[in-house]
């Protein structure tokens, strides 16, 4: 087994580098960060739409009057709170440490670092959102690497026809574009789950709660011949409340939505089955050869501090338990949009039913990181009407919904969700 790994390693190594210009094709990266203008400006509009981290609100009394992007998840409101605690995450690397590609060979996924597999397992028990017992864990390059890794594991190798995959619209605007993004052959994008009745074999995605609405799902399609594979990525106390321990065949978690750290890239999949644990860790290996170890160390470190700051609350001098703060967090800025959304004929929101959180012990509505909101009446291009008043969302239509819908991050620093607040309820009022 050892041996084979090495094999697949060197095969990697002699694959050479694939460098695909993004901006030129016509799958834009800009539906990950879909920026309207050209790819080659996206950074420059990050950095001049989004303020410094941590400024405070402008001294100036007048209100904010340029473009407010809300249009991908970036889930820098995070940052607060970890500047909050301080030293506690700061993780110390040597130079000479994980030079080595291999963490633990005697593992199916011989690239998992243990400290990382032992922060996940203790933080799920924790939160009581997924069983890992008899559980393989791989871990990815953010869940979009293991979305992948699943999607080559579980098509069937030899079919003459690519395998459907489908998820209930609205779905993740990134799943139609990752899942024909090479043409495989081996699965194809087939759309809404709600409308496919092929009697044969097909993947359907769960995103649960969904992204973009925020509601909790279950697979729709109903037939016997599915492979599921279930997207936590936002089955976490802040947002939802947690039912049950999720206890699916394949799930995927990632640290982007759970503690913010995006930038860190790191995902993990709870898969049931050896074989599928194993082909996706054989993508893996030819695709990045592993995943960055300092990464996985620095993930680790903040869920170790994750789950610390909720069962040694006394050393948490700094402020409070993670989850709560961000609960706080979330259920503050929605109260704000509620609010800003209420006094306006112009839009809706979706309305949550609340529900008890074993988690928390708290019976709560919904909370989601992104807003799925409604331009109501005679507006049928609800992007276009709020870009028309600088603030930038993500239209429905990319999400296999209605243009009347726009999809709005909830995640900002608060300085832009304050100036979205505010210009919101000034179109409203006017
Ligand atoms: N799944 C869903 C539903 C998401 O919203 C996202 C992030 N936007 C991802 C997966 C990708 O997460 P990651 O940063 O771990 O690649």
């Amino acid at each position: 087994m050892i041996l084979g790994h090495f094999l697949v390693i060197s095969l990697a190594l002699n694959a050479g580098f694939l460098y695909r210009d993004y901006c030129k094709g016509k799958h834009h990266y800009q539906e990950f960060f879909s920026f309207k203008n050209e790819c080659k400006n996206a950074s420059l509009t990050l950095l001049e739409t989004s303020p410094p981290p941590f400024s405070s609100s402008s001294s100036s009394s007048k209100a904010f009057d340029g473009i407010i992007n809300l249009d991908h998840g970036d889930p820098t409101m995070y940052e607060r709170y970890w500047q909050q605690m301080g030293d506690k995450t700061t993780v110390v690397i040597n130079g000479w440490q994980f030079i080595s590609y291999f963490s633990d060979v005697r593992k199916v996924c011989w690239f998992l670092e243990p400290e990382f597999a032992n922060s996940i397992i203790r933080l799920h028990k924790l939160v009581g959102n997924a069983i890992t017992e008899d559980r393989y864990i791989v871990v990815g390059t953010g869940s979009t690497q293991l979305f992948q890794a699943v999607l080559y594991a579980v098509s069937p190798p030899n079919a003459s026809e690519p395998i459907s995959v489908v998820s209930a619209a609205p779905f993740y605007s990134s799943y139609p574009l990752i899942t024909d993004f090479l043409k495989s052959g081996l699965h194809k994008w087939a759309g809404d789950a709600y409308t496919f009745n092929k009697d044969e074999p097909y993947i359907e995605l769960v995103t649960s709660p969904n992204n973009p609405d925020g509601f909790p799902r279950q697979a729709v399609v109903n037939q016997n011949q599915g492979i599921l594979i279930h997207d936590f990525a936002y089955y976490w106390p802040q947002y939802i409340p947690i039912s049950s321990p999720a206890d699916h065949d394949i799930m995927l978690f990632t640290v982007s939505k759970s503690t913010g750290h995006a930038g860190t890239r790191i995902g993990w999949a709870l898969v049931k089955d050896r074989e599928i644990a194993k082909k996706m860790t054989e993508f893996i290996v030819l695709s990045t050869i592993g995943v960055s170890k300092d990464s996985q160390i620095r993930a680790a470190k903040i869920l170790q501090v994750v789950s610390d700051s909720h069962q040694y609350k006394g050393n948490f001098k700094e402020g409070k338990a993670f989850f709560e703060d961000s609960y706080d967090y979330m259920a503050r800025r929605w109260k704000q949009l509620r609010d800003a959304v209420n006094v306006s004929k112009l839009f809706s929101l979706p309305d949550f039913t609340s529900g008890s959180c074993t988690f928390s012990g708290r019976t709560f509505g919904s909370q989601p990181a992104f807003a799925w909101l409604k331009c109501e009446g005679e507006i049928d291009d609800c992007e276009s009407f709020l870009h028309g008043h600088k603030i930038l969302t993500r239209g429905g239509k990319h999400f296999g919904g209605s243009e009347k819908y726009v999809r709005i991050s909830m995640l900002p620093r608060d300085e832009t969700f304050d100036q979205f607040i505010e210009r919101l309820s000034s179109i409203s009022s006017s």
